[in-house]
């Protein structure tokens, strides 16, 4: 470990592709027939798609969506030909010849993004592979009831087009009892039986936890896989995937009565030993965490004391043996004792957050991931 301090970055950020993959197959271990895609927008969560994605395809993935066309052309030179790669927010008006060229499936979200696949369809004279999304309840994206109405009422919408799937996202899946999951899974059912022999997808991370009603065709964690807890208020069944280490700058020896940091918000209430830790919230270790967040060395519980900087946080570290903690030190900002979601909830957020602000300043290091084959 010591040989690999991050001589030149405030922090280590070290992403174990082994639990990651562990966590792809433990989910698609809980699947009856359903295939087992990987969300991969935002960088992968912020732990970096052009890793996460090829160790996921040696894991045996072959199905992965992105948000924006840009990350899915980013995505597409990472995978070999078999795997599939699905653009959530599907083209905007123009961009429908880019998803051709780059090999991209849109997921279709309304009817003017359907008519414009389609046109193009016919224009190249061939036909085009597609997602086509319906809103169950949740009011963001995919066709409105009365929109998937009109499609299915007139065929001609549909020619050309090889719908892949049809889709549709849960808006409370990690709230086990909200009755908007089963209102969700009725009317994704009932949008399924209009259109009979298209395979149907709707759980995310959470929603494979509701059961095998809601798996379908296939199912499409994102959060779960990179070690998020998918069910609220049950032990986490996921493997942590990021451990994050700062390096400690300085170290002080400080005063009853001292105050610390920006805006004094924090006093030593007794002579106290402090570090000052080279991450901030320009790193994404969020600024309400100031006063409440939690650093570790060695497993012991450090508190975060005052504001936290936009380069730097302090820790009190006056419990540890004197003289333990020098210049160069790594202090655990996240680990499995100190996950995403213990970080979330003490910031008043979801690891989800968490994840996708993660510093991009970081030396960032790679375990595992089955690089030498499967
Ligand atoms: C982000 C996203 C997912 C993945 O959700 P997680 O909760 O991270 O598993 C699945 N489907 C859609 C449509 C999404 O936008």
């Amino acid at each position: 470990m010591t040989d690999q301090h991050p001589i030149r970055a405030g922090a280590l950020l070290s992403i174990d592709l082994d639990a990651l993959c562990d966590n792809w197959r433990s989910l698609k271990a809980r699947l009856a027939n359903a295939e087992c895609a990987a969300v991969v927008k935002a960088d992968a969560y912020g732990l970096g798609a052009e890793r996460i994605t090829p160790a996921l395809y040696r894991a045996g993935c072959r199905n992965f969506f992105v948000a924006h066309l840009n990350e899915g052309i980013a995505l597409r030179p990472t995978l070999p030909a078999d795997a599939s790669i699905y653009v959530l927010h599907g083209p905007h008006p123009g961009d429908e010849r880019e998803f051709v060229h780059h090999r991209l499936v849109p997921v279709l979200n309304s009817l003017p993004q359907l008519g414009a696949w389609q046109a193009l369809a016919r224009d190249l004279d061939t036909v085009l592979p597609a997602i086509l999304q319906v809103d169950t309840g949740m009011a963001r994206l995919g066709l409105a009831p009365d929109e998937f109405e009109r499609v299915v009422a007139s065929p001609a919408l549909l020619l050309r087009l090889s719908l892949k799937f049809i889709i549709s996202h849960l808006a409370s899946a990690e709230d086990q009892d909200n009755p908007a999951n089963p209102l969700q899974l009725a009317r994704f059912r009932q949008a399924m039986a209009r259109l009979p022999g298209v395979r149907g997808s709707l759980a995310n991370s959470s929603g494979i936890f509701l059961g095998d009603d809601y798996h379908f065709n296939l199912v499409r964690p994102g959060a779960a896989l990179y070690g998020v807890a998918p069910v609220a208020g049950q032990t986490n069944p996921m493997r942590p995937v990021i451990r994050l280490q700062g390096k400690v700058l300085q170290t002080r020896t400080i005063a009853t009565g001292t105050a610390v940091g920006y805006s004094h918000t924090w006093t030593a209430q007794r002579p106290s030993r402090i570090a000052t830790v080279a991450v901030g919230y320009a790193d994404g270790y969020l600024r309400s965490l100031s006063n409440r967040g939690t650093v570790s060395w060695d497993g012991i519980p450090l508190p975060l004391i005052g504001n936290i900087s936009m380069d730097t946080l302090i820790v009190d570290i006056t419990d540890l043996p004197e003289g333990r903690i020098a210049e160069g030190e790594l202090l655990d900002l996240a680990d499995p004792l100190n996950g995403v979601d213990a970080i979330a909830a003490r910031a008043g957020t979801i690891g989800y957050e968490i994840l996708t602000s993660l510093g991009r300043r970081y030396a960032r290091r790679y375990l595992g991931g089955g690089e030498e084959g499967v």
